[in-house]
């Protein structure tokens, strides 16, 4: 008798199981989907002992009919899919099959449905796996599955839940993720009879998110309205013979994306990733290609290892997205990632530089991050989503206060924000070097295109305030600002309409210069000063081996640069601007940065740390007394600036104490 035998079914539904199921979150989510996919407008979930005990999804949708009901048990028994070429294009939720009879199979679950066609409708009870009962009932159209005592037959199982407040955590933030994908829906979700969530149906996102976490958070987010790109798709092969027979031309077929959604403006700095809400066709997914895209359009306006809010939608044709990777259906293949990459993170830029949102005082949240979180972030694999990778949000934080007095054994991993420390400062001040702005001739200010509307004065007095002055929260203010003096030689204060400003002098800078360098290197018109003396630098064996890799870039900056012998480069040439002390340093820092982060940077990325480390070199130093002139050239050039709310390394430029903040400070209102 041969060795190899035929699983049976019980066996292979328990083994699909542990891919589909792992915790009670995984089994909300699967029925969860699953009401969504019938329609379902209201959903109410809920849940005992963290879903261990029970977990009860009610929905309105379309209902089963009565023989489908048992027939939704089977192994790959769906209604989402009939043929294979319908898998190229999966525009439901589910499709595999393979949910209910993996959950049936590890739990005590009942089933009661009824379809809008049929009088009567059907309870179904599976223990295990096993078929107990199927009666006819009566009930309003719609579903109920109720989930008892999970994995109460595979004990192995078991052991791997973490506390219930970990588990409850999962449910809690699946259920809003959902929430937040379908705005018109109404969401409801309880433990042991206690309000979790309950969302209404409301017309936008900006309601919906606002019901999720509230009002504060809404101040720091900036709408992203929907942006459509097109891709142009190269016309399917024709054999020769075909294309004879029909010698029209076939007319090139376009993909369509339109992104929507909510970020916030770089000051808000996560240290991880899970406030990144990303929706695929209304699927939750995590996806390397659009994570990248979000930090790449965060780059040098946050720091390295921060991550911001972000609420994103992208809709496209099914065809274009390949969402049958993973059984948890969390992975998604994007059939033009490169494109779609980039589209992504335009949009993010472009709308974040057409709000310019600025930072208020306090700081909503405190950046740079340990070196170590920030490595640990970035060791994020992608790898198919395990329930434990879903995003916690604001909202699982409100479960962790009332867990902890409850069951207290583990905390949660999110870091609390308001522990982080505040920002430290890099490198000693006496370090960092100055570049002169000649009083005299201060370069000239290109002004933004487009008109700053927002702030038609700096003061006045209270009561001539314009109704919205508490909501002027843009940079759009800066031109108009009027400087009062400088803090320890440091800091500018500045009064504007809207409250009073403190700005970074070196930051600022840094930002004024990098966007210039950047756009000097963009234009190849950069100006350089020939060395009276050539330079030459010994470099490290590391700095040698990564010396070619950006001996191009260095010189399209102006270094010019060649090896000169064994381990040595000589420098002949380098940046208008630039001290000649500082050229050394400039070069080493570049090198170093090469060596360590940006091993599998692309070009862009490393343009941008070229950019940044001269900027911040030249740039204007703290402890620099300026005088009235120079602090207004600096706001004029500042607002100039594309991006004018962080350094390039993330740390924020001008902070604002709101008018309405001060007035509330001092007990006006
Ligand atoms: P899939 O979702 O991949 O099709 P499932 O095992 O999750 O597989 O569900 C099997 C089938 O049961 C679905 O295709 C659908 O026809 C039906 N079904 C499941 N849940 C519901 C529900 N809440 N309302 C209506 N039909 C449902
Ligand atoms: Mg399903």
């Amino acid at each position: 008798m041969g060795r190899i035998r035929i699983l049976s079914d019980n066996v292979a539904n328990k083994i699909a199981a542990g891919e589909v199921v792992e915790r009670p979150a995984s089994v909300a989510k699967e029925l969860l989907e699953n009401s969504l996919d019938a329609g379902a407008t209201e959903v109410r979930i809920d849940v005992e002992h963290a879903g261990r005990r029970m977990l009860r999804i009610q929905d309105d949708g379309c209902g089963m009919l009565r023989d489908d009901a048992m027939l939704a048990f089977e192994r790959h028994a769906t209604s989402k899919l009939s043929d294979v070429r319908d898998l190229l294009a999966i525009a439901t939720l589910g499709f595999r099959g393979e949910a209910l009879p993996s959950i049936a199979s590890v739990s005590r679950l009942v089933l009661e449905t009824r379809a809008a066609e049929e009088q009567t409708g059907a309870c179904v009870e599976i223990t295990g796996g096993k078929l107990l009962r199927c009666d006819e009932i009566a009930r309003p159209t719609g579903t109920t599955i109720t989930v008892r005592d999970l994995f109460f037959n595979v004990p192995a199982r078991k052991k791997f839940l973490r506390s219930d407040q970990t588990e409850l955590a999962h449910i809690g933030s699946l259920v809003t993720h959902y929430s937040l994908g379908h705005a018109n829906k109404r969401f409801e979700l309880y433990h042991e009879g206690r309000e979790l969530l309950n969302v209404t149906p409301v017309s936008n996102l900006r309601d919906r998110a606002f019901q999720v976490f509230g009002s504060e958070l809404m101040n720091d987010l900036v709408d992203l309205p929907p942006k459509s790109f097109e891709i142009l798709l190269p016309p399917p092969y024709r054999p020769p013979f075909a294309r004879e027979a029909d010698s029209e031309p076939l007319e090139p077929e376009t993909a369509t994306f339109v992104l929507e959604g909510l970020v916030s403006g770089p000051h808000l700095q996560k240290l991880n990733r899970n406030s990144v809400y990303l929706f695929v066709n209304g699927r939750l997914i995590r996806d390397k290609v659009l994570l990248h895209a979000i930090s790449a359009a965060y780059h040098n306006l946050m720091p390295a290892g921060c991550y911001p809010f972000a609420l994103l939608f992208l809709n496209c044709d099914p065809g274009e997205v390949d969402v049958n990777v993973h059984p948890s259906k969390t992975e998604v293949r994007f059939r033009h990632g490169s494109q779609v990459h980039d589209f992504v993170r335009d949009a993010i830029r472009d709308t974040l530089m057409e709000h310019r949102p600025v930072s208020s005082i306090p700081l909503p949240t405190s950046p740079l991050p340990l070196r170590e979180r920030a490595q640990a972030n970035a060791g994020y694999s992608g790898e198919g989503q395990r329930a434990a990778e879903l995003p916690f949000s604001e909202f699982s934080a409100r479960i962790q206060t009332f867990a902890e007095t409850a069951n207290g054994d583990e905390p949660l991993t999110q870091a609390n924000d308001q522990e982080r420390q505040l920002p430290e400062v890099q490198r000693p001040f006496h370090e960092r070097l100055v570049y002169e702005v000649p009083a005299a001739d201060l370069p000239p200010v290109e002004p933004r295109p487009k008109a700053t509307s927002r702030v038609p004065d700096t003061h006045g007095a209270l009561d001539q305030l314009p109704s919205d002055w508490d909501r002027m929260d843009s940079l759009e203010a800066l031109p108009q600002l009027r400087p009062l003096g400088q803090l320890h030689d440091s800091f500018i204060v500045a009064a504007g309409r809207d409250g009073l400003w403190i700005i970074d002098q070196h930051v600022a800078h840094e930002r004024i210069l990098f966007e210039q360098v950047l756009r000097q290197r963009t234009a190849g018109t950069i100006e350089i000063q020939q060395l009276l003396m050539p330079l030459v630098l010994q470099l490290t064996p590391a700095q040698q081996f990564e010396y070619p890799r950006i001996a191009d870039e260095l010189n399209a900056y102006g270094f010019e640069s060649e090896p000169f012998g064994q381990r040595t480069i000589a420098i002949k040439a380098a940046p208008a601007g630039v001290r000649t002390e500082d050229i050394e340093k400039i070069i080493v820092e570049i090198l170093e940065i090469s060596e360590n982060e940006l091993r599998s940077a692309s070009l862009d990325e490393i343009r941008r740390n070229v950019c940044a480390t001269i900027a911040c070199r030249a740039a204007i130093k703290i402890n620099t007394p300026l005088e009235t002139k120079k602090v207004e050239w600096l706001l004029r050039a500042l607002a100039a600036c594309d991006y004018p709310m962080t350094c390039p390394h993330g740390r924020p430029i001008a902070l604002r104490y709101g008018t309405k903040d001060i007035l509330k400070s001092f007990h006006r209102i």
